[in-house]
């Protein structure tokens, strides 16, 4: 069978913080289309592995290749230039602009633009429609006039992977975009995921093993900064190690 590159490789990723091995001979790939989800206790090192990969913490060893091209010494902007785009567990949304708004500064970002686009109402008018868009696909078509500050919490999760899809990432990384939901939520924000999963690559890591296991396309597991186990979500679920590690069984 023929197997497409994969968007992103990483290969013997290491990061030590002085005694303490948080991710440890990491090899994972993502293939395009792909939803891959990360999973294991809580401090694994998955959260570590995320900032690797977007650069903002440099890797003691190993390789990181996105889209074929090495990018392990590459800083995080650059990265995100390339199109890794990340979402979650950082702030990044302006709590006194419009979700409207804060879409037009993700899409004006792209061009190198800048917060002054917001009173220059030619540039201003020529994305309003694809911020528009954006915000329609994650369901938040109701709420562009809504300051972030007023948005609820599901909302605001919803703005911030509307804000990263606007920057048109390669790859979504997205670390626990479930923390702190309800039910609804979380089964609002996993439908969204579904209908954006085949047109991105989407690395997840995710603590809701209801979302993780409707999802997926294959899991891997990490325990003490290793990957002990990746597989299809049916295998993953069968594995005896990783019942016993994860699943408290
Ligand atoms: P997870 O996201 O899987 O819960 P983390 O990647 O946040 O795990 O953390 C992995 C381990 O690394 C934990 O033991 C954590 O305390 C430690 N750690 C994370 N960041 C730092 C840091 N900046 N300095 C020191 N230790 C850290
Ligand atoms: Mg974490």
């Amino acid at each position: 069978a023929v197997t497409a590159a994969p968007v992103l490789a990483i290969t013997g990723l290491r990061k030590a913080f002085g005694a303490l091995v948080a991710t440890d001979d990491v090899t994972l790939d993502v293939r395009p289309g792909e939803l891959h989800a990360l999973i294991g206790p809580n401090g694994a090192g998955k959260s570590t592995l995320i900032t690797q990969i977007c650069g903002e913490l440099a890797a003691d060893a190993g390789r990181i290749r996105f889209d074929g091209r090495d990018i392990t010494t590459l800083p995080a902007h650059a990265r995100a230039r390339l199109g890794l785009g990340r979402s979650f567990q950082l702030t990044q949304l302006c709590p006194d602009f419009s979700a409207l708004e804060n879409v037009l500064l993700s899409i004006e970002a792209r061009h190198g633009g800048s917060f002054d686009m917001l009173s220059n109402p030619r540039r201003n008018g020529a994305n309003r429609q694809a911020a528009r868009d954006w915000l329609d696909r994650v369901g938040l078509a109701d709420r562009e006039d809504r300051r972030v500050a007023t948005l609820g919490h599901g909302e605001r999760r919803q703005l911030e992977i509307a804000v990263a899809l606007a920057r048109q990432p390669r790859l979504l990384l997205l670390d626990e975009p479930m923390a702190g939901m309800g039910p609804e939520e979380s089964a609002a924000l996993t439908r969204l995921l579904g209908s954006l999963k085949r047109h991105y690559a989407i690395l997840l890591v995710e603590h809701d093993m209801d979302a993780v296991f409707a999802l997926a396309d294959r899991v891997s597991v990490l325990v003490y900064g290793r990957i002990i186990f990746t597989g299809t979500v049916d295998a993953v679920r069968d594995h005896p190690d990783v019942r016993a590690a994860y699943l408290g069984e």
